[in-house]
């Protein structure tokens, strides 16, 4: 059957009224931590994510709801911005190695009377054969390199490239997600790629170069720990730099599980 006419209009839906969003949350992201905990909470109606990307990498995984990219002017910034949009709680779950924004995350948070978590994944733990040399910060990694090996897998971002690149007598193949601005030197050679990773994978990698020792951040998680067993099997040495510890470190938890549980106590639901 056709109509010639427009149906009857519906009842007016009760439940519409129930389904704004009552929260607005920021997730301060980038990470695979930062879209598991927004595709977690879209599955509450009463609450709206915004996730805010820097916008370093020219093509962002995206995380499910609503994305702004772009820096917002130091804490100051934020701290308007978390006014203007009216949010009420932050999760700040950037990178382990992403310090500015960290404080910048604390701080704008306490400006705007706002509750702020940290969500970080643990990092990696050696494991019996590993052949770690751990160095508090880049330049200690600079100033250990030479001694550890001559042609270098390096995995700590496209940032890091020009503190070890006055290393010219070793070699590098730097992996970076996207390629750096400025032209990298003869002897740091540019892998774009991005994980995950496997340990055959990264074994090949390390077999085809040569690779004599393997640099990277502590990142932790499993989609880049590849690399650990791989050197591990070939008996290789990896210079592990440590995550900047913060002064005074915020609430913290380490598994979305645990995020999902601060904003149900946050963000009461009903
Ligand atoms: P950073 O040094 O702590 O941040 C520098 C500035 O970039 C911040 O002050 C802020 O600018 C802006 N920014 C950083 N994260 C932002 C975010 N999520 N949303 C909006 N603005 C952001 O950070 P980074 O080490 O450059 O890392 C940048 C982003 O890449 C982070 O989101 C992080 O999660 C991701 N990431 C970093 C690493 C790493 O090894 N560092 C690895 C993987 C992913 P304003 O001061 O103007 O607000």
């Amino acid at each position: 059957m056709t109509l010639d006419h427009d149906p009857e209009p519906t009842a007016p839906d009760r439940g519409a009224a129930r389904r704004v969003p009552r929260w607005r949350l920021l997730v301060l992201g980038g990470t695979a931590e930062a879209r598991a905990l927004a595709a977690a909470v879209v599955a509450r109606p009463d609450v709206a994510v915004v996730s805010s990307l820097a916008g370093r990498v020219a093509d962002p995984r995206l995380p499910v709801g609503e994305v702004r990219i772009g820096g917002f002017g130091g804490p100051a910034g934020l701290a308007a911005w978390l006014a203007e949009h009216r949010i009420h709680a932050v999760v700040d779950a950037t990178h382990p190695y992403a310090a500015r924004m960290r404080v910048s995350g604390i701080e704008a948070a306490a400006t705007a009377g706002v509750p702020h978590l940290r969500l970080e994944r643990p990092g990696w733990t050696a494991q019996p054969g590993d052949r770690w040399h751990r160095v508090p910060d880049l330049p200690a990694a600079v100033a250990a390199l030479p001694s550890l090996g001559r042609r270098v897998l390096l995995t700590t971002g496209r940032q890091s490239l020009a503190a070890f690149a006055p290393l010219a007598d070793l070699w590098f193949l730097a992996r970076v997600v996207d390629a750096p601005d400025e032209p990298v030197p003869a002897h740091v050679r540019l892998l774009r790629s991005r994980g995950p990773y496997t340990v055959d994978g990264e074994t090949d990698l390390i077999r085809e170069h040569r690779i004599d020792v393997v640099v990277t951040k502590d990142s932790g998680g499993a989609l880049t720990e590849a690399k650990l067993t791989a050197a591990r099997r070939l008996d290789l040495p990896v210079l592990m730099i440590d995550r900047p510890a913060p002064a005074t470190p915020p609430a913290t938890v380490t598994t979305v599980d645990d995020a999902v549980r601060w904003l149900d106590r946050h963000l009461p639901v009903g």
